[in-house]
């Protein structure tokens, strides 16, 4: 992978003067200037490239490794992750259509480094898609567009624009359909940008908008069929649903690379700080939400290869799920820093402030935490355990989280707008019952399998709370959304023991000795389900003490900066149905 690469090149350019010098980009923050240099060094490096699928002659073939590069900007600046990822969230309508036409133009100019926008919001409609009222109708061979997309990232610097308008009066879900607009080539005057929006984090970035009035686009600008539009838009959010979470997994990197900076240096009361019981157990706690959210968004990610036609249900997940981890455990260090946390001018900690505001817009974007676990609600009663929680003959996901598994490419054909099953959390009573006893000193194996078990009995819960419900086309009640806020957290205790048991390398190491980095996500996830251990407090003292002790581990059970190596497994992905 180059995820090595990458994140070299980042710590050079990180230097006093360089594009990616903390000092710069805090003071492109404060003057909210957009962070021009680092995204030109992006890419100069050749990030765009990874915007593009290979199929269209970019080198995007992986999910997983373009959630790793991503978290490894995020995790030195979330504005200019969100800034230049963007792009790759403006082009995926053009890839799931998979239309050569659109893709191969639009992929020139990703690759020539023309930023991308995507134009969904409009100032009346927020989260509501079918409420847009910008308009295209036919003219002569092409279109004319009028109406405005707001707020939007990019809207300015972004020559090139996906937008999704409405081309039946009566709207509706055939109703709109998606364009691929290139500014420079509409008629003078009918293209305004609206004015960048100052916000409360990402301050640097293009938060602006567009006004188009009867602007003339030809008939290539259309992206997938007509009226097709929302089907398209829906899918193509199923991808960068899981690929935003990447900016929370480097958030959490930043934030707990600047709590074991704390952890090292502070001293209190003549002791060093992680002699205080409380904070070695808060700094554990944090420690346990990063593992949990990598388990999540790497799995989310390899089921975007391996099952598709699931994605519906797992980018809801992960998109609910991680940024929702992520910020609380932004709070838990911002807690441990204590004034470092809230002053923005003290040497080496500065950053804090900063990163926990950017990272207040992940859970907002490309569909809200709401939206994504209303829309889980709605389908629940189809997923609830014992229901078609496997397609004959698919392969389980520990054979699929492998670390030498590679992924076949994508196949966007695959999406559908409704899962059919969900086979990581179907996994789950199997994932319990092939636990081996022998993982770690037996002490530590038992409470493993005693807290996997806590955690199959919550699942059996949940589908016994599910079996009387029935699904819902509107708006689901708050004990509904409860009840797909538990589904999540079954799901992420899945998605942990599924990488557990894939990765033997993760039985060991200082986090995998015994099993901890996994007690303690098991740990977390059944406080998220009211069924709180007694051990944890335990486990997230041990994950505290190696956080403070332990400083050239890095805090990840992904090891994604592994050079590119042929599968070993000689696996070849099952299609699941
Ligand atoms: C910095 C920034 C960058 C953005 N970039 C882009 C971009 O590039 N392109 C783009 O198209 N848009 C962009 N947006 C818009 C963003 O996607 C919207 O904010 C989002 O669509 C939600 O709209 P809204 O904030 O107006 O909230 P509303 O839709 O008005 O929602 C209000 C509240 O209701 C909740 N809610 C909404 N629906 C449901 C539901 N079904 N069930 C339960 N609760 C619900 C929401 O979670 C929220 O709490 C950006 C926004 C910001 C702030």
């Amino acid at each position: 992978m180059r995820t090595a690469d990458l994140e070299a090149r980042i710590a050079g350019w990180s230097r006093p003067g360089g594009p990616f010098d903390p000092a710069v980009l805090t003071a492109h923050d404060e003057a909210e200037s957009f962070p021009a240099e680092a995204c030109a060094a992006l890419d100069a490096w050749g990030l765009p490239e990874y915007y593009v699928p290979v199929r269209y002659g970019g080198r995007q073939d992986r999910l997983d490794e373009f959630l790793a590069l991503l978290r490894r900007i995020a995790a030195r600046d979330l504005t200019v992750a969100v800034a230049h990822g963007k792009t790759f969230l403006g082009g995926v309508c053009a890839w799931v259509a998979q239309e050569d036409g659109p893709a191969d133009l639009l992929a020139r100019h990703v690759l020539a480094g023309q930023p991308v926008a995507w134009g969904l919001t409009e100032p009346d409609g927020g989260s509501d898609l079918l409420a847009g009222s910008l308009t295209a109708t036919r003219h002569g061979s092409g279109w004319l567009l009028s109406g405005r997309k707001w707020p939007v990232n990019n809207a300015t610097r972004g020559n090139l624009m996906c937008v999704l308008a409405r081309t039946d009066p009566q709207g509706g879900p055939r109703g709109f359909t998606v364009f691929l607009i290139d500014k420079r080539a509409t008629p003078a005057g009918t293209v305004r940008p609206l004015p960048k929006m100052p916000t409360h984090g990402i301050r640097g970035a293009d938060i602006s908008g567009v006004e188009l009035r009867a602007a003339r686009v030809p008939a290539h600008a259309l992206v997938g069929t007509v009226g097709g539009g929302l089907e398209l838009v829906l899918k193509s959010l199923q991808l960068t649903r899981i690929v935003c979470v990447s900016l929370s997994l480097g958030a959490g990197d930043h934030a707990l690379g600047l709590l074991r900076r704390f952890l090292g240096e502070r001293r209190l009361y003549g002791r060093d700080l992680v002699a205080l019981p409380h904070v070695r157990v808060t700094a554990g706690r944090a420690v346990a939400r990063q593992f949990l959210a990598e388990a999540v968004a790497h799995t989310a990610a390899r089921a975007a290869h391996q099952v598709p036609e699931e994605l519906s249900v797992v980018s809801a997940v992960a998109k609910a799920f991680v940024p929702t981890l992520i910020h609380g455990q932004l709070r838990l260090v911002g807690d441990l820093l204590g004034a470092r946390g809230f002053l923005t001018g003290v040497e080496g900690y500065g950053g804090f402030a900063k990163l926990e505001r950017d990272h207040q817009v992940v859970p907002l974007f490309d569909g809200s935490t709401w939206v994504n676990r209303a829309g889980l609600a709605g389908v629940l009663p189809l997923l609830r355990p014992g229901r078609r929680a496997t397609a004959p003959g698919a392969a389980s996901p520990v054979r699929w989280l492998r670390e030498e598994h590679r992924p076949a490419p994508l196949d966007t054909r695959r999406l559908r707008l409704s899962a059919p099953r969900d086979s990581v959390l179907g996994a789950l009573p199997t994932l319990v019952a092939e636990l081996t006893g022998n993982d770690g000193t037996p002490g530590a194996a038992d409470q493993t399998a005693s807290l996997a078990r806590a955690l199959l009995r919550a699942y059996e819960r949940l589908g016994a709370d599910l079996a009387g419900t029935r699904p819902t086309g509107g708006a689901p009640s708050t004990a509904a959304l409860r009840l797909a806020e538990r589904y999540e957290w079954c799901f992420a205790g899945a998605a942990a023991l599924a990488l557990h048991a894939a990765r033997p390398r993760l039985h060991d190491g200082p986090w995998g000795r015994d099993g901890l980095w996994l007690r303690g996500c098991l740990a977390l996830v059944l406080e998220g389900l009211d069924s709180g251990p007694s051990a944890a407090t335990q486990v997230y003292d041990r994950l505290g003490t190696l956080l403070g002790s332990t400083p050239d581990v890095p805090v990840s059970v992904l090891d994604d900066t592994a050079p590119d190596e042929p599968a070993r497994d000689g696996s070849v992905e099952v299609p699941a149905a």
